[in-house]
């Protein structure tokens, strides 16, 4: 009766993967990032399944986070970038939030607020990313004005690699040199480490990890590594074959004719598309599985199906399952065959996929 595509979640294997951070930062402090709804997944979802683990959950702004607030949440939830506006410093002592500050406006906004009970910062130090954040001597000034203020109860040093997933980079060293150069004289907790970090670099996990791809089973890494091997897939992106056809030789599949069959050729057409979130710049070549096998995409993506080659799958039928990323098929590899990141593919899944939950 209905379009097969749907994005199945399993909750247990999130769990497991934060639990993994956690066990990899040595029991250190773990904000699960559940920005972005919880990278296309689904924040309350996510949110609500591991409010029993979880030290505290981050997002990207107010509106993120009141949704989870107001949803009950109880961990604290982390505004990474801070608030936009002074007036979200209501809301953030209504609900208890813990805010990052990168910007003198907001140290001048924090000393004319006083939360009603004190609440702890992260003050965002720039160490080399250049995005967000104090130089080494604005930092010692925000951290000097922050410490002054009864209504702040603990200030905590954040910053964030921009290459921690290039194992054979130099720049994270650098990078954690220039935080240790800022900070050391102060006696604050620490908050470096991405997912990358907290997969890669033990020197960054601090007292606070930060990890956001790896809870959704994807490694952001540039190498396979043991604790890489550990994460478990969460989303599984399926659909269904919808019709199958019989071309001949010399005969090309879909728009603007990318893909001219070689050999006779059994091609598969799926219910997904680019209006799903799958990414229209796949290969000829990206890989998907049809009925638990193997086989690849063939001609381009169009808004609302694809086309596969089914010719090793002579009893392949319409209503057969296709995976277009899960346990099968490896996300980043789907992501590298459309030039992009797992980040992309999972952020750009669109409501007209169902999420279905799984415990
Ligand atoms: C998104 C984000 C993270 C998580 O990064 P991953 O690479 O997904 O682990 C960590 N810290 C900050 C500040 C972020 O914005």
């Amino acid at each position: 009766m209905a379009r097969a595509a749907q994005a199945v979640i399993d909750l247990a294997a999130l769990k497991h993967n934060y639990l993994l951070a956690k066990e990899l930062a040595s029991g250190r402090k773990a904000v699960a990032i559940i920005k972005a709804n919880a990278y296309g997944h689904g924040a309350i979802e996510a949110a609500h399944y591991l409010s029993d683990v979880a030290d505290a959950f981050g997002v990207a702004c107010i509106e993120e986070a009141l949704q989870l607030a107001e949803s009950g949440i109880e961990p604290p939830i982390v505004l990474l970038e801070g608030f936009f506006t002074a007036d979200e410093l209501e809301p953030i002592n209504r609900y208890r939030m813990m805010t990052a500050v990168h910007s003198e406006w907001q140290l001048d906004a924090l000393e004319q607020y006083a939360f009603s009970q004190p609440l702890p910062v992260l003050i965002k130090f720039d160490s080399g990313m250049h995005r967000l954040g104090f130089d080494a001597e604005g930092f010692a000034k925000a951290v000097a004005r922050l410490q002054k203020l009864d209504h702040i109860s603990d200030v905590i040093a954040m910053t964030h690699f921009a290459c921690a997933d290039e194992l054979e980079s130099d720049y994270t060293q650098q990078q954690i040199k220039n935080f240790h150069h800022a900070c050391d004289r102060f006696d604050i907790a620490h908050c470096m480490a991405n997912s990358a970090g907290t997969l890669h670099w033990p020197e960054t996990h601090g007292d606070w990890v930060r990890p956001g791809i790896m809870l959704y089973g994807a490694s952001p890494l540039d190498q396979d590594t043991a604790n890489a091997a550990r994460l478990e897939t969460v989303m599984t992106l399926s659909s269904e074959l919808i019709a199958i056809r019989e071309l001949p030789k010399g005969e090309s599949v879909g728009y603007g004719r990318r893909f001219i069959t070689e050999n006779p050729t059994r091609v598969g057409v799926v219910a997904m598309g680019y209006a799903d979130g799958y990414p229209r710049h796949a290969v000829d070549g990206t890989p998907v599985a049809v009925n638990g096998k193997m086989t690849r995409i063939i001609g381009k993506v169009s808004m609302d199906m694809m086309t596969v080659d089914l010719s090793d799958q002579p009893d392949a039928k319409v209503g057969d399952p296709v995976e277009l990323w899960g346990n099968q098929v490896d996300v980043n590899q789907v992501a590298a065959c459309a030039d992009t990141i797992s980040y992309t593919l999972f952020t750009g899944i669109t409501t007209r996929v169902p999420r279905v939950y799984k415990k």
